[in-house]
């Protein structure tokens, strides 16, 4: 324990619901940082959980620059299947709740003292699979409340506030004009329904002819040499290994302010999470972990609470939405 920094991470952490209601409740701007533990429960594998898919498959081969400029096909034919279960899966309760704070009504109720109370807290996911978008969009489709139908603009500041640090399933970007597209189609090359040959160029058994793989403009691109149109090999629009994830800036300049830090699903002990931990951590603010079991370095954190996040994050937000603090 020589690196202590300071007197709070001496204690351990708390698990008093209550406790961190009250600290809700006068949090000035908050923040949450998602990972792959929030959408296990959606079904979406986990890269390093006990059946996770960085034990069967090695990350460099199908997650790098290097990776895919070596065979395309093969890291398309590890992708493609993915991005499929990503679409089908659902967001669960611990979405649908994170994704409740862009309501203003709620956030009135749980975030009463907010310096911005037209914006909802910054949200980072790591997660690529669109499901904190989807849970986004469906809440406030579903917005009942006069105060929480947003207009064109205020919603594109709820969808701004969402950072998905490592890209997008729904997302592409073009190799060679470099346009990005979003789309929820599926398949997007007529290859990927042939899934004995996906099957052979996912164990590096067979090439897929790049003439194959997802081009600029779509399957019924004909010669034109237009941006968005040029033919040029797609590339999956999520951030690999040795590349820099999105919206740096942004959170970075947000995150010296961010007085409570809810961290979801993730370890704490690895980056992002640690590293954000201790932004917030040395400005003052307090760091929660909600994850499904303990994991090394939860022991910095303010409060930890252990369990499936779509049963404690949902538990925590309806208990600080009762609670009535007294006015001070
Ligand atoms: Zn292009």
């Amino acid at each position: 324990m020589s690196e202590v920094p300071n007197k709070v991470a001496v204690t351990q952490p708390s698990n008093d619901l209550d406790a961190f209601c009250i600290i809700l409740k006068s949090s000035k701007c908050p923040g949450i940082l998602t990972g792959a533990g929030l959408s296990a429960a959606s079904g979406i594998t986990t890269y390093r959980g006990t059946n996770g898919q960085w034990l069967t498959t090695n990350p460099m081969e199908v997650a790098s620059l290097q990776a895919f400029q070596d065979n395309p096909g093969r890291v398309w034919a590890y992708y493609h299947p993915k991005r499929d279960q990503c679409m089908e899966a659902k967001p669960n309760a611990a979405h649908y709740a994170l994704a409740s704070l862009s309501l203003p009504s709620i956030r009135a109720q749980i975030f009463p003292n907010l310096v911005q109370k037209d914006k909802p807290p910054l949200y980072v996911t790591q997660n690529f699979d669109g499901l904190c978008r989807r849970a986004l969009d469906e809440t406030l489709d579903k917005a009942s409340s006069p105060e929480d139908q947003l207009d064109a603009d205020e919603r594109n500041e709820v969808h701004a506030r969402l950072v998905e640090m490592h890209g997008s399933c729904y997302r592409f970007t073009c190799t060679q004009c470099k346009c990005v597209k979003t789309t929820a189609e599926t398949p997007l090359a007529p290859i990927f329904t042939d899934q004995a040959a996906i099957e052979r160029a996912k164990n590096g058994e067979e090439r897929i002819a790049v003439e194959q793989l997802p081009r600029c403009g779509g399957p019924e691109w004909s010669g034109s040499n237009r941006y968005g149109r040029c033919g040029g090999l797609l590339r999956p629009g999520i951030v690999w290994f040795g590349e820099i994830p999105e919206g740096q800036g942004e959170i970075t300049r947000i995150l010296t302010k961010v007085d409570v830090l809810l961290v979801v699903g993730t370890s704490s002990l690895v980056h992002p999470a640690a590293t954000y931990a201790t932004t917030v951590k040395k400005n003052g603010g307090t760091v929660a972990v909600f994850n499904l079991a303990p994991s090394q370095g939860d022991d910095k954190a303010d409060f930890v609470f252990y369990g499936p996040c779509e049963e404690t994050v949902p538990a925590l937000l309806e208990r600080a939405r009762q609670m009535v603090v007294g006015t001070e």
